[in-house]
């Protein structure tokens, strides 16, 4: 594997490479960001990832600065992965940015508790994207609105990128794997089990699906202890809240805070 230091060192070489796919990252990777490499690497074509902490998506500063870092053994993971190229953007990744602003979808769900955090995703994206070239992208689905927001600035700017969305991968007890989950005690950790347990219960009982149902789920993680942002039951592409299991899937979203880590999760489920 390559490893640039930053987005210039990768762009000077970039002319001899073939076909890439890219997944771009913020460290302290774990088995979801390794199945984004595999799931790249499916494609045929050279993988080339990135690892930059994005102050522009962080509304909390406390976030920023608690973000876990583990570059020795990130770079080890993508090796033992087959990652080709690994990108480390300096500061410099934002001298003259183009600032984007995100379409009224990005102000449901996480963009109405974070305001300006998909913003700052898509104007980094954006640099990526017009430096890296690459032919495919992987994005996980554990952050779905993330990728529906990634795939729709695609679609409008008529980006010539093929986008991939990846399962969520989880721990034995259902929680999502995330760089956040190193901050929970192991007690927490059971605790934060109980998101996905949720909506595996509202699966199962879709043909109820209701806003008073959803309510007493609701207050059944307020009660586990959670801080809750949203639990949200909307339309798979606007997200618009919606209940209408009979004629579509739709879309089963969590966010909650556990002390001071927020975690999301989600959950297609198909219709009756
Ligand atoms: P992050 O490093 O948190 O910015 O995530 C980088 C990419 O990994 C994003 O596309 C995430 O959606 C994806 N990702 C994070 N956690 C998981 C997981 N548990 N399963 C699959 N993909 C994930």
């Amino acid at each position: 594997m390559i490893i640039y230091n930053s987005l210039e060192e990768f762009n000077s070489i970039k002319h001899n490479l073939p076909k890439l796919s890219f997944v771009p990252t913020m460290g302290n990777l774990h088995e979801g960001h390794a199945s984004l490499i595999d799931i790249a690497k499916k494609t045929g074509n050279e993988v080339v990832s990135t690892i930059y902490v994005n102050s522009l998506q962080f509304n909390d500063k406390n976030d920023f600065i608690n973000y876990p870092k583990t570059l020795d053994t990130d770079i080890e993971l993508l090796g033992k992965k087959g990652c080709n190229h690994l990108i480390l953007p300096d500061s410099s990744i934002l001298d003259n940015i183009k600032s984007i602003k995100a379409p009224i979808k990005s102000m449901k769900l996480c963009g109405a508790h974070r305001p300006g955090h998909f913003d700052g995703v898509l104007t980094i994206l954006n640099r990526l994207f017009e430096i890296i070239n690459p032919h495919s992208v992987v994005f996980g689905k554990k952050d779905y609105q993330q990728f529906l927001l990634v795939k729709d600035f695609i679609d409008e700017k008529k980006l010539n990128i093929n986008i991939i969305g990846a399962n969520t991968i989880r721990n034995n007890n259902g929680l999502a794997l995330s760089s956040r989950n190193i901050l929970l005690t192991e007690k927490d950790k059971l605790i934060a089990s109980t998101l996905y347990k949720t909506l595996k219960d509202i699966e199962k009982n879709k043909t109820y699906l209701n806003s008073e149902y959803l309510k007493t789920k609701l207050d059944y993680l307020k009660s586990s202890g959670f801080k809750v942002d949203y639990l949200m039951s909307c339309d798979t592409e606007s997200l618009e809240e919606s209940y209408n299991i009979n004629n579509n899937d739709l879309l089963i979203a969590v966010a909650a805070h556990l002390g001071s880590v927020r975690l999301i999760d989600n959950l297609v489920i198909s219709k009756l």
